[in-house]
């Protein structure tokens, strides 16, 4: 497999398209759905260089039009470090329709953002920005997407053994149509990331570990562990994997 084509992956039914335009650890994570009967698109976290992969991914720029919704799973910067620019390239092309955003309960790194932004520019935004907390069972409909969220269990850091804190991270269900849609987060095994797996039509799965440590907080799943639950599921993709850094 090419370096990008670990990053890299797609699916689709008659109903949507998924595209992972992007997806590594620690570097930033793009979930793009897209339903084929409207052209809506529902992003689910806003890695760095979104942008850049949305106008690759959709050969125009005004995808920012057809943005219904977005949800964030976690504040860590590879999955919210492309939300200020998404929202700058909305501005800049003068989105009008409000943007829900979904993001976890105290997810501060997602709401400073978020304030950072409105604050920066409320005298000239062509639109609003409606962010929701949302936490464990939430749920949130739009015309197109009905989303519900599951907690998962992730830990904040993994450079400070001795503050094992878990941090504010959903991983969630989406129906498009009658396709169910089902993405991880980011998360170490527990009851949340399976029942959000079970019997998906597709389930997109972080598998940021080659294999699991055998010390040390448990922050991500591992291969193994990721394909053991995408099984759970009818089909499924690995995302978030290690760069390899070393390959020419
Ligand atoms: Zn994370």
């Amino acid at each position: 497999m090419t370096p990008q084509g670990m990053h890299r992956s797609a699916w689709e039914n008659d109903e949507l398209s998924v595209n992972v335009p992007y997806s590594a650890a620690g570097v930033g994570t793009t979930i793009v759905l897209t339903s084929k009967f409207t052209g809506r698109i529902m992003l689910m976290d806003v890695g760095d260089g979104a942008v850049r992969d949305l106008i690759e991914l959709t050969r125009k720029s005004d995808f920012v039009h057809d943005i219904d919704l977005i949800a964030i799973s976690h504040g860590h910067f590879d999955h919210v470090g492309g939300l200020h620019t998404l929202l700058g390239f909305m501005r800049m092309l003068g989105r009008k329709e409000s943007l829900n955003i979904l993001i976890p309960t105290n997810c501060i790194e997602a709401t400073s953002i978020i304030k950072g932004f409105c604050q920066s520019y409320h005298e000239t935004l062509p639109f609003k920005i409606r962010y929701h907390e949302i936490t464990q069972g939430s749920e949130f409909d739009t015309d197109f997407f009905k989303v519900k969220s599951f907690g998962v269990e992730h830990y904040g850091s993994e450079c400070s053994p001795g503050e094992e804190i878990l941090m504010p991270a959903l991983g969630f269900r989406v129906k498009v149509g009658e396709s169910v849609i089902a993405f991880s987060g980011d998360t170490r095994i527990c009851a949340g990331v399976e029942a959000i797996v079970a019997n998906a039509d597709l389930a997109i799965i972080e598998a940021t570990r080659p294999v699991a440590p055998d010390t040390g907080p448990r922050v991500h799943l591992s291969v193994e562990e990721a394909e053991k639950l995408g099984a759970l599921a009818k089909e499924y993709l690995l995302i978030h994997r290690i760069p390899n850094i070393d390959i020419q």
